[in-house]
C-alpha cells in the first residue's frame, strides 16, 4: 500500500449531534479548524453552533444530506477541507463513501475500504477470523444454501440455534431456533427478511448461546503494524439487541481472559491490514469461553468508558493516527484505573413502547455541584442544549451520561447521582427508565447478561 502521510489543518466532522459535538472538542483542542456540516432540519443545532464554519448538505432526509457522499464532498471541497471524521452511523462504515475520498485526496479518519468490506459480509468475516485463530461460535458459514444441507449442518450443531443473514446488521435478520421441526419455517422467513432487508438472503447458523454476556474489545491500530488492544466494555444491558448502559472493564474478567480476548482481537484486526479505532464484538459464556461476533470499523458510541478509564483521548489516537503518527503507546504502557458506566439518553417514552419523543427542549441541564459530584466523576456528551428543539429525522439519543468511580459500587452510586441530577423539561425522556436499571438489584450484583432486561421486566417496567 502506497501511502504519504499527510498532515492536516482543518477537520470535517460528516455527522450530527454528541459524536459531531464530541469530535470538534478533541480537535479544537489540537488546533484543528473544525466545519460542520447540516441538514435543514440542524440549521441552528448545537454541533453547527460549535464549529468554525458549517455548511449545508440538503433537506432534512438523511438520504439527501448526512447520508449524501457527493454532497459531503462537495462540502469538504468548498471549504479546503484536509481530513474528514464519520462519526458512528451514518456514512462511517460506507466502503463506497472511503474510496471516494481516497478519490478526492481527502484523508479518511478510519480503516481502508478494504477493511470495512473485510468485515461488512458476516460469513466471509467468519472464515476470515477462522484462519487467524479467532475463536467463533461452533456454526456453519459456507457457501452451500441448500435447505437439506443447512438442516443437516443444524442438527449437527444442536438446537437452538441462531439463523443469521449473512448480509445482516442491526439485529435484522435473525432468527432462534427451538429444534428441527421448526427449522424450515425459520429459514424460510429469514432468508424472506433478509432479501428484502439486505437483497441477500445467504444464511449462517451458529449454535444459540443462552446467557451470554456481549463483552468486545476496544483495538487501535497504525499504519506501521503496530496494534494494541484498550480493554474491553460490557455490554449486555441491551433492549431489543440495542445497548442501554455500558460499562469497563466488565465486570469479573480474570488477567489471563482479558489478555487472551484482546490478544484475540488484535489478531482479528491485523488479519485485515486494520488502522484506527475499531471493536471486536465477543459472546462471552458462562464458562469464560469467547466467540468472535463481528468487528465494528468505527469509533462506537460507548468509546466513553474506555477513555475514562484509560485516561487516553481515542478521537486523538484516532486524529494521529490518520496524520500517519505511530500508536501514541505500546501495550504495556496502558493500564486501567477504577470503573466507568456510560447510560444512553434518549428521547423516547418508555410508557409508550419506547415511541421517540419530539417537542421543544424548554431545559436539558446537569447539576452537579447540587448533587455534590465534581467534574472528574461525571462527564456529559450532548448534542443539545436547553432550548434546542427535538425532531424526528434521526436517532433519538440526545446525550451520554458517563461516571467513573475508584470501583463498580462507587461508580454505580455516582451513575445514580447524576442521573438524578440531570433536568429534562420539555421532552420525555428514558431517565426514568435508567434510574430503574442502575438501581436494580440484579444489576448491582453483576447478573449480567444479553436477556437482563427481559428477565427483569417485572421490575422495570
Ligand atoms: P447485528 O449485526 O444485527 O447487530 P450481531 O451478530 O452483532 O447482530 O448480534 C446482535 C446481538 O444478538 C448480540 O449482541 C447478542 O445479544 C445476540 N446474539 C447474536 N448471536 C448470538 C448467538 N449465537 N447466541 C446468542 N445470542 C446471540
Amino acid at each position: 500500500m502506497t501511502f504519504t502521510p499527510t498532515k492536516f489543518d482543518t477537520l470535517l466532522v460528516a455527522n450530527r449531534g454528541e459524536i459531531a459535538c464530541r469530535v470538534m472538542r478533541t480537535a479544537r483542542r489540537m488546533g484543528l479548524k473544525t466545519v460542520a456540516v447540516y441538514s435543514d432540519a440542524d440549521a441552528t443545532a448545537r454541533h453547527v453552533r460549535e464549529a468554525d464554519e458549517a455548511v449545508r448538505l440538503g433537506p432534512a432526509a438523511a438520504r439527501e444530506s448526512y447520508l449524501s457522499v457527493d454532497a459531503v464532498i462537495e462540502a469538504a471541497q468548498r471549504t479546503g477541507t484536509g481530513a474528514i471524521h464519520p462519526g458512528y452511523g451514518f456514512l462511517s462504515e460506507n466502503g463506497t463513501f472511503v474510496k471516494a475520498l481516497e478519490q478526492a485526496g481527502i484523508t479518511f479518519v478510519g480503516p481502508p475500504a478494504s477493511a470495512i468490506a473485510a468485515m461488512g459480509d458476516k460469513s466471509a468475516a467468519k472464515a476470515r477470523m477462522a484462519n487467524a485463530g479467532v475463536p467463533l461460535v461452533p456454526g456453519y458459514h459456507g457457501d452451500d444454501q441448500g435447505d437439506a444441507l443447512l438442516r443437516s449442518e443444524a442438527d449437527k450443531i444442536g438446537y437452538p440455534v441462531m439463523l443469521k443473514a449473512s448480509a445482516g446488521g442491526g439485529g435484522k435478520g435473525m432468527r432462534v431456533v427451538e429444534s428441527g421441526e421448526g427449522f424450515q419455517a425459520a429459514l424460510d422467513g429469514c432468508r424472506r427478511e433478509s432479501k428484502a432487508a439486505f437483497g441477500d438472503d445467504r444464511m449462517l447458523i451458529e449454535k444459540y448461546l443462552v446467557q451470554p454476556r456481549h463483552v468486545e474489545v476496544q483495538v487501535f491500530c497504525d499504519r506501521y503494524g503496530n496494534g494494541v488492544y484498550l480493554f474491553e466494555r460490557d455490554c449486555s444491558v441491551q433492549r431489543r439487541h440495542q445497548k442501554v448502559i455500558e460499562e469497563a472493564p466488565a465486570p469479573g474478567m480474570t488477567t489471563e481472559l482479558r489478555a487472551a480476548m484482546g490478544d484475540a482481537a488484535v489478531r482479528a484486526a491485523q488479519e485485515i491490514g486494520y488502522v484506527g479505532a475499531g471493536t471486536v464484538e465477543f459472546l462471552l459464556d458462562a464458562d469464560g469461553s469467547f466467540y468472535f461476533m463481528e468487528m465494528n470499523t468505527r469509533l462506537q458510541v460507548e468509546h466513553p468508558v474506555t477513555e475514562m478509564i484509560t485516561g487516553q483521548d481515542l478521537v486523538e489516537w484516532q486524529l494521529r493516527v490518520a496524520m500517519g503518527e505511530p500508536l501514541p503507546c505500546r501495550q504495556d504502557e496502558l493500564t486501567i484505573t477504577g470503573h466507568s458506566f456510560e447510560a444512553r439518553i434518549y428521547a423516547e417514552d418508555p410508557e409508550q413502547d419506547f415511541l421517540p419523543a419530539t417537542g421543544l427542549l424548554t431545559r436539558f441541564a446537569l447539576d452537579l455541584e447540587g448533587a455534590g459530584l465534581g467534574a472528574d466523576q461525571v462527564r456529559l456528551d450532548s448534542g443539545v442544549e436547553s432550548g434546542d428543539t427535538v425532531s424526528m429525522h434521526y436517532d433519538p439519543m440526545l446525550a451520554k451520561l458517563i461516571v467513573h468511580g475508584v470501583d463498580r459500587d462507587a461508580a454505580l452510586a455516582t451513575l445514580n447521582r447524576a442521573l438524578a441530577a440531570l433536568d429534562v423539561q420539555g421532552v420525555v425522556t428514558n431517565r426514568a427508565f435508567l434510574q430503574r436499571l442502575a438501581n436494580h438489584p440484579g444489576f448491582k450484583n453483576v447478573e449480567l447478561d444479553t436477556r437482563f432486561i427481559e428477565r427483569n421486566e417485572a421490575t422495570l417496567f
